[in-house]
């Protein structure tokens, strides 16, 4: 279980999370939805810990990530962060990109070990083997997205944090990787808190959404919960315009 309790961030004098509290269930999928600039990506960056908060703590399974005298360095949480453009290193390949995810992780070393785990995230993510030697300008931006998830996969993560991992891809791809990436997070059982601007897809997908306006949760509910009883007007406003 995530649990992440009255967090507060500012950048110089401006309150970007005044207080933002929430629970998420072991192996459930949340989506933060709301305005643009209303705080979605630096609350993923708090629980990633590329951020420190002011005030307020972040807690995955029992273990305190941030909080009081509590520091844990982004390496050392387990936690999988996918960024909005996917973020490969261009001048390795593809194998190479998702090598390099195993080799900050616990699993056996050694080429062979590491090839046929690169052959088995890129099997996760319906990608094909022979992507293996391709450099991420020579493959499409949906084939960088699921390598970026193959990549934060490979650490086997017990949380991952997709912000708008899927925003640059076109409709009919977008709703194939949603499918996969939602397929292999819940057989995998991991925990997935993802930020989207698409609110029909929260709605469609997560167990959870939370709804983020002026660095406040407004509402965190069922996606029924939230589209028929938005707690108030302006959220129902935002939701009405994209569903
Ligand atoms: P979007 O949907 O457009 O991605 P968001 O809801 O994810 O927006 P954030 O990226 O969290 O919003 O940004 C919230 C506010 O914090 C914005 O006003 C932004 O300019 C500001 N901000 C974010 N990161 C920094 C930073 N490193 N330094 C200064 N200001 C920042």
């Amino acid at each position: 279980r995530l649990e992440v309790d009255g967090l507060v961030k500012s950048f110089g004098s401006q309150q970007v999370l005044s207080g933002v509290t929430l629970s998420v269930d072991p192996g459930s999928t949340t989506a933060i939805v709301g305005p643009s600039g209303s705080g979605k990506t630096t609350l993923l960056r708090l629980i990633a810990g590329f951020e420190r908060a002011e005030a307020g703590s972040v807690t995955l399974s029992g273990r305190a990530l941030a909080g009081g005298d509590a520091w844990v360095p982004a390496h050392h949480r387990d936690v999988g962060y996918v960024a909005q453009d996917g973020a490969l290193f261009p001048h390795l390949t593809v194998g190479q990109n998702i090598a390099f995810g195993i080799d900050t992780s616990r699993l056996p070393k050694g080429r062979r070990a590491t090839q046929a785990k690169v052959a088995e995230l890129l099997e996760m993510v319906s990608l094909a083997p022979a992507l293996a030697a391709r450099r991420p300008h020579e493959i499409s931006g949906g084939q960088q997205q699921r390598v970026a998830l193959a990549r934060a996969l490979a650490r086997e993560p017990e949380l991952m944090l997709l912000d708008e991992s899927f925003s640059a891809l076109d409709a009919g791809l977008r709703v194939a990787t949603r499918r996969t990436v939602a397929k292999v997070l819940h057989d995998a059982g991991i925990t997935t808190v993802l930020v989207t601007h698409d609110q029909a897809e929260a709605l469609s997908f997560a167990d959870q959404v939370a709804v983020m306006r002026d660095g406040l949760l407004a509402q965190v509910d069922s996606p029924l919960e939230v589209y028929t009883r938005p707690v108030d007007r302006a959220t129902a406003v935002f939701l009405g315009d994209a569903v």
